[in-house]
């Protein structure tokens, strides 16, 4: 039999639904490992819906920034340059235009980009908070291998990327709560887990 998974995203202003095929899978004589869903196909329909549901939203979001809230001017452009931005369920390329401000109120700057300010980050919290997570747990290394076994993003990711933003998540608490709260937090949610805030530390210290 031959399965195709379809997403609908029906809009709110009532313009219409678009339908968007996500995948096909196939499957013969029942084998236990076809049952249901294997972890490749898993994966593959995530990213897919991901990147279904991500067009959708950012051509929603274009549309609002397209004109000046206050007048309703259309805005104009001045070219789009392309960014990336990554989430548990897969590495999103998009197009970020630049606009010019509407002169109806007074701006610090002629244009803006408004998809790449509110993506600022360039990595959704979600997959900030679970490589931090693995991270405090296993080494840089494992934590890659978990992803790569488990999330859609695994291969776009790499030890270094994943250092990087625990070290920066780690000094982030640091600098708002003070070591002390952070070491507090940490024995109250695991009590074996004191070495871990001197391991930051002597990771960032040493560089590796
Ligand atoms: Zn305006």
């Amino acid at each position: 039999m031959k399965i195709k998974v379809q997403v609908i995203v029906e809009s709110d202003d009532g313009t219409g639904e678009v339908v968007q095929e996500i995948a096909q899978l196939e499957r013969g004589r029942l084998r236990p490992e076809e049952l249901g869903l294997t972890l490749a196909e898993a994966k593959g329909l995530l990213e897919g819906l991901q990147r279904t549901i991500v067009e959708q939203q950012i051509a929603e979001y274009s549309k609002q920034q397209s004109s000046c809230p206050l007048c309703c001017r259309q805005r104009m452009h001045k070219g789009a340059h392309d960014m990336v931005y990554r989430t548990v369920f897969g590495k999103l390329e998009l197009s970020s235009p630049r606009l010019f401000h509407c002169q109806c109120q007074p701006q610090r700057t002629r244009t803006f980009s408004p998809l790449a300010e509110l993506l600022a980050e360039r990595t959704s919290p979600e997959l900030l908070y679970l490589e931090t997570k693995f991270a405090s747990l296993v080494s840089y290394g494992m934590s890659l291998k978990l992803f790569e076994e488990v999330l859609p993003i695994g291969a776009e990711i790499n030890a270094s990327t994943v250092r990087n933003h625990t070290l920066a998540v780690a000094e982030r608490l640091e600098s708002e709560l003070g070591g002390d709260t952070v070491r507090e937090l940490q024995l109250y949610l695991n009590p074996q887990a004191e070495h871990l805030l001197d391991w930051f530390h002597v990771v960032r210290h040493e560089g590796c």
